[in-house]
């Protein structure tokens, strides 16, 4: 590990900061707290600081020494979960129902950490943005700062984040080029029959036969219309219908979460769909209603800013510590919408050790502090080769 100097030394006070931010989780555009606490050590380090972007969002702009037209922006996100924490430790969420269990506590002391070491050092010559965002836990925090002018008023040649890994070994780097997390749409079918008696079905219309066929036939759609390389998820995560034993209900409803990797395979998924519940419909005399929401798209890196961050990465962690060629994640990424506005890249820092093990969402996962430096010294990294003095 290549980890500067300088932060290796505020490592405790980056420390402080996390479980501070663990203990005070706020969840999606309540980040009320966090964003304050953020603008104020942003502002101590001397950066020129814009709040409430995004809602609770903050920007905080440094420039380097030198009179270079060249921008960065790194991002880290700020919200946390509606869950219980059961973790036992003295930084234990003070909120009931409230946890830090994806890491952006880590994530944003990181990226204040990387800010208090370049506004000292300044050994860089153009603009850092460091964009702090709001809700990336299903809220679209990320597409609130960008409608909210985020690239306009702070352009950014490239834009970077990162996420933490429990599934990799610490401070191990993954990336690559193009699509790399999914996208993540919903689909609620609300299937109409006819009510009635059990013991007289010929006098209904069944919703659940119905129902259940639509379920096989979605199968269908990875399995027999999706190529064999293309990646895509029709998962049905939820079948409601029915109140009793003697009772043919009158609807019944699938709600699937479905997931793809490319714009043309989410259009082609999406017609399926509408197609399949057409033809269902029409076989089984029922009528089916089609709600189908486009949630976040798939996050897609940019191959010149896939590059970068990689470079800047084997700086730190080692060449062969960093794989640019990681298999593509089914989860989904709100900084999708920022790679959508701005050439960028994505990367996931590995931090699974013997007391680390637990993946993000588990009501026992605690984000590691020993790669604060590491992800610290990767953004320092990355803004000092991209931007050097003349
Ligand atoms: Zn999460
Ligand atoms: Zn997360």
């Amino acid at each position: 590990m290549a980890i500067y100097n300088r932060i290796a030394e505020i490592h405790e006070e980056m420390q402080v900061w996390r479980r501070d931010i663990h203990q005070h989780p706020e969840l999606c555009f309540e980040e009320q707290r966090t964003a304050e606490i953020v603008a104020e050590k942003l502002k101590s380090f001397g950066l020129e600081v814009h709040e409430g972007i995004g809602i609770t969002g903050v920007v905080g702009v440094l420039k380097g020494q030198g009179n270079s037209t060249r921008s960065i922006g790194i991002r880290a996100d700020m919200d946390a979960l509606p869950m219980q924490e059961l973790n036992e430790f003295d930084y234990k969420s003070l909120i009931d129902g409230k946890m830090h269990a994806c890491g952006h506590d880590g994530h944003t002391a990181i990226l204040l950490g990387a800010a208090k070491y370049l506004a000292e050092s300044r050994n860089f010559d153009g603009t850092v943005n460091f964009i702090f965002q709001p809700a990336e836990e299903g809220g679209g925090g990320g597409d609130a700062m960008v409608k909210d002018g985020l690239f306009e008023r702070f352009p950014c040649d490239g834009v970077y984040g990162l996420h933490n890994q429990p599934g990799m070994p610490r401070g191990t780097v993954n990336i690559r080029s193009g699509p790399l997390m999914a996208s993540a749409d919903t689909a609620v079918l609300i299937i109409k029959g006819k009510g009635g008696h059990a013991g007289y079905p010929h006098l209904t219309i069944d919703p659940i036969a119905a129902a259940v066929q639509l379920h096989v036939a979605l199968q269908t759609i990875v399995a027999r219309n999706v190529g064999p390389v293309d990646n895509a998820v029709v998962s049905v995560t939820m079948f409601e219908a029915g109140s009793g034993s003697n009772i043919i209900p009158q609807d019944a409803k699938l709600t699937a979460s479905i997931r793809t990797m490319t714009a043309e395979v989410r259009d082609l998924v999406e017609k399926r769909v509408r197609e399949i519940c057409t033809g269902i419909a029409q076989t089984h005399g029922v009528e089916i209603i089609v709600d189908y929401t486009r949630g976040y798209p798939s996050t897609v890196n940019h191959e010149k800013e896939t590059y970068i961050a990689a470079k800047a990465a084997a700086e730190v962690v080692g060449p062969a510590n960093v794989d640019t060629n990681t298999p593509v994640r089914m989860g989904s990424e709100d900084f999708a919408y920022m790679l959508q506005a701005c050439p960028g890249a994505y990367m996931f820092l590995g931090t699974q050790d013997d007391t680390h093990f637990h993946s993000v969402h588990h009501p026992e996962y605690d984000f590691n502090d020993e790669v604060l430096s590491i992800g610290a010294s990767l953004w320092a990294k990355l803004v000092e080769q991209q931007m050097p003095r003349s």
